[in-house]
């Protein structure tokens, strides 16, 4: 032994800083806390608290986006099979409230009137805002005239979505779904768990690999992902209009191994399998976007930005191209839309009751792949896995992933909203990148009258327990002043220390739990051999 180590023994320990994020992983510390100054404003007292930073994603703090997938599971499971509708109908206005709106109303009429007379109407109008002010101000939601002060393009309303052939029922304004008997008189109330996915663009493999990679249909493929969103609202709108009621929904998007976007859904009630066969048939989405199948600029020749007419022109005419409107005025009569979005006929379905193992299991696959980006969940392992990777992501470089996509410019279109230095081919929609793999919506879709909570009333609640469990005593807010505290600040804490206060407040909140836990779990012990005692 001669005590030296070699560069590759040296190496092969691991670093302190590794050490401590995975203590602070296993413990779910958050690895990029922030610092927050609490002052006492009674007595001036200053506290350093670290609040965690609430990714959602684990590629950028795995403890939190842990604890944000957990706080879905319990956001799922609390609206999933619920007995009593959620939200309980608003009572009718009180004297006040209805005293605004009438005010309101005549305020309106009067100003109608002036306008209609060729008046100035500038102080009805002044009076309107004052009117809505009251109203909010009085506890009402919602705006009298949404309409107002947002003036609307004068197009003509004829690009509406075809209908579709679905049996059409009132929707009653209940949430819950029906409950059904058994013969020996037991009730209960099934809730289902529902996966639909996009159409073939050609045959895959079990790997999720085209077996003919130039047949497969990329761009509609690609096409289909950008407007998968809206295709899965149609489906709901169906859904409640076919079923008859407000029916409620958690939704989760994810890819399946052909990249192509599917979602799971946790609904409340039942459908039969025959119904929701005919509405995955009948429910499509009509894209009526100018056409793309001309490209008009590439490589060198680029449309540019013409400062002085606030818009791009041709470099080689010079005349301006058409508005994003002026683009949607000229689709005709017979032209087709430029895309039609629909479910391809492969779906599952199954009924999930209350407090089974099968809605655990559920509930976990609804919400398994939360803490990753679409494009993280499945890594390609092969060389052919990269390449379907590729060349999706070649598809969705030109396509415009919305009305101000720069990509419009390629064809010839100027975006709405069009400003310099728009680049075709280097949109910064999220629609376009990598980890997207064109669906640039929402990961989880849940409707309003789910569980009657948003995400933060679901917080709130973990927190209230965690203080009622800890014996803690509520905190004033009103006494408390909260700053961030800014990389220049002296009492700025460097990230290594953070990290360190970080683990180290943690492991204080589990001895406290566990030792609370003891306590409770002693104090039932004791109470139930006094019970013994006592028969
Ligand atoms: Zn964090
Ligand atoms: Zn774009």
């Amino acid at each position: 032994m001669t005590g030296r180590t070699t560069r590759a023994d040296r190496l092969a320990h691991p670093t302190t800083r590794d050490a401590i994020r995975a203590v602070a992983e296993n413990h779910g510390a958050c690895l990029h806390p922030i610092q927050l100054r609490r002052i006492n404003t009674d007595t001036g007292q200053t506290d350093q608290v670290l609040i965690p930073c609430g990714a959602t994603l684990a590629s950028k703090c795995p403890p939190c986006a842990e604890r944000a997938k957990v706080l879905r599971a319990a956001q799922c499971a609390e609206g999933w099979h619920l007995e009593t509708e959620p939200i309980a109908d608003p009572p009718p206005p009180d004297e006040v409230q209805a005293m605004w709106v009438e005010h309101r109303a005549q305020a309106q009429a009067m100003r109608d009137h002036a306008e209609a007379a060729g008046q100035d109407t500038a102080e009805l109008d002044e009076l309107i805002a004052e009117l809505d002010q009251e109203i909010a101000s009085s506890g009402l939601r919602g705006k009298a005239d949404p309409a107002r002060s947002r003036p609307r393009r004068h197009r003509s309303t004829r690009r509406r979505q075809d209908a579709s052939d679905l049996p059409k029922r009132r929707i009653s304004p209940r949430t819950i779904g029906k409950t059904y008997a058994t013969k020996d008189g037991k009730t209960f109330r099934p809730s289902m768990f529902l996966t639909l996915t996009c159409p073939s663009y050609g045959r895959v493999g079990e790997d999720g690999i085209p077996a003919d990679p130039d047949s497969y249909n990329y761009q509609r493929a690609a096409r289909d992902a950008l407007h998968f969103a809206a295709l899965f609202d149609r489906f709901t709108q169906n859904l409640r209009r076919v079923l008859g009621y407000e029916v409620q929904y958690f939704a989760t998007i994810e890819p399946q191994r052909r990249l192509a976007p599917h979602v799971h859904v946790a609904m409340r009630g039942t459908i039969s399998r025959a119904e929701l066969r005919q509405i995955i048939a009948a429910t499509y989405h009509q894209v009526w976007w100018p056409s793309t199948n001309t490209v008009r600029f590439d490589g060198e020749y680029q449309p540019i930005w013409y400062e002085a007419r606030g818009g791009y022109l041709d470099p080689a005419t010079g005349e301006l191209l058409p508005t994003w409107d002026e683009a949607l005025d000229a689709i005709g009569d017979d032209d087709e839309p430029w895309h039609v979005v629909r479910f391809g006929s492969k779906f599952d379905a199954h009924g999930v009751l209350a407090g089974s193992k099968d809605s655990t299991r559920c509930i976990g696959y609804l919400t398994k792949y939360l803490t990753k980006q679409l494009g993280e969940c499945h890594q390609p392992g092969t060389d052919a896995q990269r390449e379907h990777v590729e060349r999706l992501a070649d598809a969705l470089r030109y396509e415009p992933c919305s009305p101000t996509c720069a990509n419009w410019l390629r064809y010839g279109i100027q975006p709405k909203n069009s400003r310099p230095g728009l680049v075709p081919g280097a949109c910064q929609g999220k629609a376009h990148r990598y980890d997207h793999l064109g669906y640039a919506g929402r990961r989880v879709l849940v409707s309003r009258k789910w569980s009657g909570k948003t995400l933060a009333d679901h917080r709130g609640d973990r927190q209230a327990w965690l203080t009622e469990m800890l014996g803690l005593p509520a905190t004033d807010p009103a006494r408390y002043r909260w700053e961030q505290v800014e990389p220049h600040d002296k009492d700025y804490l460097p990230s290594g220390r953070r990290l360190l206060r970080s683990v180290a407040d943690r492991l204080q909140w589990e001895n406290a739990l566990n030792e609370a836990r003891r306590r409770a779990q002693e104090a039932l012990a004791a109470e139930v051999s006094a019970n013994g005692r006592a028969a």
